[in-house]
């Protein structure tokens, strides 16, 4: 009798071990799971600080555990709140809580039709997940971001009459925008021209130099456009007037004795030694590495000092000839059969060989270097994104970073790059766009749609 009640009482603790086993360990594992402490994540991208006229921005909310239960977003302004997002995500079953654990979302608004005025504002954004702490409310993440409305765009007040433009020719406008802190440029067709302030004292005051490049026709747009710093953006047209220009057509025939002596270079440098042959490689340089090395020799006009380095016209190579002139069309023929079509996007310029080259005019040296069909190179800016380049150099006498004066001697003429013969290419361009370096020795076109653009301003 008294075994079986000993058997009895060790069922009991056996039953009840089980019990534990099945019931209360798995609740203890939920609870644990359930009440899981880890904050969901919150990233707000697309805000730079302002909230201009239209405004955009993403959320981004992530939760690895219980997922995200809910999205809120409000603007405080003036002790009103607007709310921007609300959303639920509902647990999907018991176990699995939500199953939102990674999602972005985009908030636009339009502060007028909210009646949010213009001032300084509080972007609260709130995000829970799925766990069961703080009475089933969740984890909760919390930002706030300190932002200015700006709903009212920059104005632009165009200070510069007359601007006539040739095509492949340049113009300057100057102007002056309501507010700081503004990106502004000339816009010429789909190209862009930053301006840049700095030069007068009223520093809203910019100056842009431009460039109509020489296939641009008649009709391009041009106006000045400035966004600013909440995004708002305003343009401005200009009186301006664009003459046609018809560029020459030129024949090159390209020899056997041309190809053998100005490959190689190549072959080392941008071809690697091809198996092609050498007519196949000219096309080859004359085209894709031609394009690329114009892409080399601008780079610089990408970043331009806000200083007018210049003065006067600019200098050409003295007592040289003219041998090929700005956008003239070039037709390659070998041995009677056309082989590629290019434009000249400078002036070549021949004298004895081994002339100096003089600076054009004063800037700063901020390229110099073997550029392929360049050769031997050398690019100064002048300022405000006017540059000068002088090719096939047999020698560069400068060092980058350097400030040259105007005839200052920067290295030698010479035949290095897909140059025929010892000459000086001598090109003009303006951010990315070559223009005529015609319009640039001449003293009557610089006074006439430069310096007295900019005087007029100063007397003001
Ligand atoms: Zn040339």
């Amino acid at each position: 009798m008294a075994q079986s009640r000993k058997g009895k009482s060790k069922i009991i603790w056996y039953l009840f071990g089980l019990l534990c086993l099945l019931v209360v360990l798995p609740i203890a594992w939920i609870l644990v799971a359930k009440f899981e402490n880890e904050k969901p994540g919150l990233n707000v991208t697309g805000q730079s600080g302002f909230i201009g006229l239209s405004q955009e921005f993403s959320i981004e909310v992530f939760d690895g555990k219980s997922g995200v239960q809910k999205v809120w977003a409000g603007l405080l302004k003036d002790g009103k709140e607007t709310l921007l997002l609300e959303e639920d995500f509902p647990a999907v079953s018991f176990m699995k809580g939500s199953d939102i654990h990674k999602k972005t979302f985009k908030v636009s608004f339009e502060p007028r039709k909210e009646g949010i005025t213009d001032g300084r504002a509080i972007l609260r954004i709130v995000v829970r997940d799925s766990s069961w702490r703080d009475g089933f409310k969740g984890n909760k993440t919390y930002k706030e971001i300190e932002l200015i409305v700006d709903t009212k765009p920059p104005s632009v007040d165009i200070l510069t009459r007359q601007h006539n433009i040739t095509q492949g020719g340049a113009g300057l406008v100057i102007y002056r925008v309501s507010e700081k802190g503004t990106k502004s440029g000339v816009k010429v067709g789909e190209n862009f021209f930053p301006g840049l302030s700095g030069y007068f004292d009223d520093e809203n005051i910019f100056m842009a130099f431009f460039a109509l490049g020489y296939s641009q026709p008649k009709g391009t747009q041009i106006y000045v456009k400035v966004v600013d710093q909440a995004g708002n953006n305003a343009r401005a047209g200009f009186y301006h007037y664009i003459r046609k220009k018809e560029f020459k057509k030129d024949v090159i025939n390209i020899s056997d004795r041309f190809l053998n002596w100005k490959m190689p270079e190549f072959d080392d440098r941008e071809l690697q030694s091809s198996q092609a042959s050498l007519i196949e490689k000219f096309i080859l340089v004359n085209s894709k590495v031609r394009k690329e090395n114009i892409e080399q020799i601008t780079k610089p006009g990408e970043n331009t000092d806000n200083i007018l380095y210049w003065e006067g016209s600019f200098l050409r190579l003295p007592k040289s000839a003219t041998k090929a002139i700005f956008a003239e069309h070039r037709t390659y023929k070998y041995k009677g059969r056309i082989v590629d079509e290019q434009d000249h996007l400078g002036v070549d310029l021949a004298s004895t060989s081994f002339s100096p080259v003089p600076a054009a005019n004063r800037g700063k040296v901020v390229l110099i270097g073997v550029v392929g069909i360049f050769g031997k190179s050398v690019v100064i800016d002048h300022g405000f994104g006017l540059f000068s380049l002088y090719s096939h150099l047999s020698s560069i006498d400068v060092a980058n970073g350097q400030t040259v004066l105007k005839g200052e001697i920067i290295g030698r003429t010479g035949d290095t790059g897909l140059a025929g013969g010892d000459h000086l290419h001598y090109g003009m361009f303006i951010r990315n766009t070559f223009v005529n370096p015609l319009e640039w020795w001449d003293a009557v076109w610089i006074k006439n749609n430069i310096t007295n653009k900019i005087s007029m301003i100063k007397e003001q």
